[in-house]
């Protein structure tokens, strides 16, 4: 057929005339020659629209890019929302996706990144109080006055652990102190946290918010009593070595029947304290020190706690007289102090930990023997001294003399007090 129409070469060319253009004949005509002429080729004799002509591999890689970018889209969502979500928490949450290759997978992804920042929320809201910690305390928040106290109980410990494991640290103990048994006490007016946790396992804590009802401590922030103004510049920059030779010497106890050598009160089978000497606890800037060492102690996993404080005359008069009729009483001296020459009674000597044979050779003990020094305590029986000091080793019995002598003890070699002074250590009968 060789009837050409205005149509039909438009045909030939790259467009398909509209019907409506053309008479019926001669739109007959052109299917004929469609039939003839175009049947190999991708027309779709309806269509009214031109149409460029693609082959079937552009057109699957057109697909493929579209697919790809939507994929990175998402892709880059994901990694959005990831970050977001670990910068809230220390927890493991949405990790970086891996390279995703389909966008169904991204979506999953996208589906498990907010499931995580859901937990990741929580976590984060219950850091104050109870955790996963295996710890449950019967209170997370506290609010005291200056010089108040509080004593959280723990009601439930992680497993393995119990009360002897409790470590208990303040995050400012400018404004709260807290002992190794949990009592917290109000330093200065501001708000700061008490965690506790277990030796056994570090990461395992729980934390209780202390509120100090009262003014900040602004005159001096550094220990109470204490003339080291110039010394807070450097607690910022380097907190460390701040801790030691700060310790001050234990107040003078005035009155007769005490031996003194320079600040430090002499108390062993040669020196005795009166009887009536009675100051009802420990003394309190040896308290404050404690609790400095078993932080210090806290920092590296060890649970250093009291105990044995104050033992007043009567106490100890029971407790000597009790070992007497167990063991002798030539046996009882080595360990047991009589009445009066007992360094419990001011207030000043503590016994950490587990006191018998058992506690030598454990970390915390090497960590006594090796650190107390910088806390201004002194390991007052020390191994192979006790034809010097009187008694066998005590690897758990601290004095506090103050960071001054305790230097310059430790620096000797680790001597005794007696060494130190030049003294004595013998019961007169
Ligand atoms: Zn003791």
């Amino acid at each position: 057929m060789t009837i050409y129409t205005s149509c039909d070469i438009i045909v030939t060319g790259y467009f398909y005339p509209a019907a409506a253009f053309c008479p019926a004949d001669i739109t007959k005509e052109r299917a004929i020659y469609m039939d003839n002429n175009y049947n190999n080729r991708n027309y779709d004799p309806n269509s009214q629209r031109p149409r460029k002509r693609v082959s079937k591999k552009t057109l699957r890689r057109r697909q493929l890019t579209a697919l790809c970018v939507i994929a990175f889209l998402v892709l880059l969502l994901v990694i959005l929302m990831a970050k977001a979500c670990t910068k809230d928490s220390t927890k493991k949450g949405g990790d970086t996706a891996p390279t995703e290759t389909t966008t169904t997978t991204a979506l999953t992804t996208t589906a498990q990144a907010a499931t995580s920042a859901t937990t990741t929320t929580t976590t984060t809201t219950r850091t104050e109080g109870a955790n996963d910690s295996g710890f449950k305390l019967d209170k997370y928040s506290v609010y005291i006055d200056i010089g108040g106290t509080a004593l959280p109980i723990v009601q439930a410990y992680p497993d393995g652990s119990s009360e002897p494991d409790e470590v208990w640290t303040s995050s400012d103990p400018k404004i709260a102190t807290v002992d190794s048994y949990g009592h917290i006490t109000g330093v200065s007016g501001g708000e700061c946290y008490v965690t506790v946790g277990t030796r056994k396992d570090p990461s395992k804590e729980a934390t209780v918010k202390v509120v100090v009802a009262g003014p900040a401590n602004t005159a001096n922030p550094d220990v109470p009593g204490e003339n080291t103004p110039n010394t807070d510049n450097n607690k910022i920059t380097n907190p460390e070595p701040q801790q030691l030779a700060e310790a001050p010497a234990p107040s003078k106890i005035s009155g007769e029947g005490f031996h003194y050598e320079g600040d430090v009160l002499i108390v062993n089978k040669t020196y005795s304290i009166p009887s009536t000497y009675d100051p009802g606890a420990l003394d309190p800037t040896c308290t404050e020190w404690f609790n400095k060492l078993a932080q210090g102690a806290a920092k590296e996993g060890l649970n250093i706690y009291i105990s044995s404080g104050y033992r007043s005359y009567n106490d100890q008069n029971t407790i000597y007289n009790g070992y007497c009729q167990g063991y002798g009483q030539a046996t009882a001296d080595t360990f047991s102090a009589r009445p009066g020459h007992s360094e419990h009674q001011t207030g000043l000597a503590i016994d950490v930990n587990i006191i018998d044979d058992s506690f030598a050779g454990t970390p915390e003990a090497i960590w006594i023997e090796n650190h107390c020094w910088e806390y201004g305590f002194i390991l007052r029986y020390p191994k192979g001294k006790q034809d010097i000091t009187g008694y066998k080793y005590e690897p758990w019995h601290i004095r506090y003399v103050g960071s001054e002598i305790s230097k310059k003890i430790h620096d000797a070699g680790g001597i005794t007090l007696e060494e130190y002074y030049g003294l004595t250590s013998q019961y007169q009968s």
